[in-house]
């Protein structure tokens, strides 16, 4: 037997994910110096890190020969969402919690529900403990709650849900997540994923964490890759029940976050003026995104994040014709949606000169 054959079948049956295209990369096949390449591809924050989370780095880097104490930072994140310590799992990354809950709950025999076009992590998590997949269809391009509870089955032990939902944008009203809530059965997980759950205007959001002690079934996940801009030195966390985190951790590698990424994240917390500044970019960039695309007939799906997406017709034709100007978005085909393509919100410079780009590649 060959070793591809000797392999797990339901890891060979996993499409690995498509990350967006490295400025260095297209820097390589094209030719085009790096520094004219602007890349709105990876929903990164455009204003860089906290410049306290820059100190918080390079002071840490003073330690970097002791194995990480993630104390500070679990204490900042549950002293920030209003749980206990004992609620709080951090991860490399918010993908790596995601990884952990399907660790916990899933397994061959058992099954997960995902929405069509929702995040491509969930596919990948689930699939790898070898549980079977449910794919609900979408409406309006996100979640359709009542499919997703339909869905169940008695072998169900899972369900994933981005609010709001890359690579679309839709959010769903608080008030329907939580009458949703109160209709799954006690003994199936929902996570809710919060990626980009401070963009959401903040008269308009509700701190979900609070629910947990009402919904002990509920894991709220969320990251410091977004709004935070420390994508490159992976970190996010879970909060969920004392029991779900206690499990969580069983399967968690200890060292799972690195001692960088632990004091910018704690830097990060308390930075409330840089993310005051990104969000409020995002903010403007967005009304400068979606006024360009009106003007160019495209129909747009409403975002909630940091990002838009588009219907660009021949998306991967479009694509490519960016590429060629230098400028880098995210094809989604591999998500169902191949006549569109996902552009994040830039600077106000960067936005204009993807739509200048769009302009000439239509
Ligand atoms: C970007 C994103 C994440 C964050 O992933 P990290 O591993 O924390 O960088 C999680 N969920 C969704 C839906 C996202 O778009």
């Amino acid at each position: 037997m060959s070793l591809q054959e000797q392999s797990l079948s339901y890891v060979r049956a996993i499409s690995p994910y498509q990350p967006g295209k490295p400025i260095t990369e297209l820097a390589r096949e094209m030719g085009i110096p790096v520094e004219k390449i602007v890349k709105l591809a990876s929903n990164e924050n455009p204003l860089g890190m906290s410049p306290k989370a820059k100190k918080a780095v390079e002071a840490a880097i003073g330690g970097i020969e002791r194995y990480p104490d993630q104390f500070d930072l679990i204490k900042a994140v549950a002293a920030k969402a209003g749980v206990a310590q004992s609620q709080v799992v951090l991860g490399n990354g918010s993908n790596d919690v995601l990884d952990l809950i399907a660790r916990v709950f899933l397994a061959p025999g058992r099954s997960a529900i995902f929405s069509q076009h929702a995040f491509a992590v969930y596919p990948l998590a689930t699939m790898s403990t070898g549980a079977e997949l449910i794919a609900t269809p979408a409406k309006n391009y996100g979640h359709d709650l009542d499919a997703m509870r339909a869905a169940i089955r008695p072998d169900t032990r899972l369900i994933w849900i981005a609010n709001p939902n890359n690579p679309t944008g839709n959010f769903l009203p608080y008030p329907e997540v939580r009458a949703f809530l109160d209709a799954v059965p006690k003994d199936v997980v929902v996570v809710l994923d919060e990626a980009y759950n401070e963009y959401i205007a903040p008269d308009e959001r509700v701190d979900t964490a609070s629910w947990i002690k009402d919904f002990p079934n509920l894991v709220v996940c969320r990251t410091f890759s977004k709004i935070f801009g420390l994508a490159g030195l992976r970190i996010g966390y879970a909060l969920a029940s004392s029991e779900i985190a206690d499990l969580m951790n069983r399967v968690r590698q200890p060292f799972n976050v690195n001692n960088l990424a632990i004091a910018a994240a704690v830097a990060a917390l308390d930075d409330h003026q840089f993310v005051t500044e990104s969000y409020e970019l995002n903010r403007r960039g967005m009304e400068q995104l979606v006024t360009g695309l009106k003007r160019l007939g495209l129909e747009y799906i409403p975002s909630h994040g940091n990002f838009v997406t588009f219907r660009a017709g021949d998306g991967a034709g479009v694509n490519q014709k960016l590429l060629q100007q230098g400028v880098i978005v995210r094809p989604i085909g591999g998500y169902g949606l191949p006549e569109w393509l996902r552009v994040t919100i830039g600077t106000e410079p960067e936005n204009a000169r993807f739509l200048e780009a769009l302009e000439a590649a239509l």
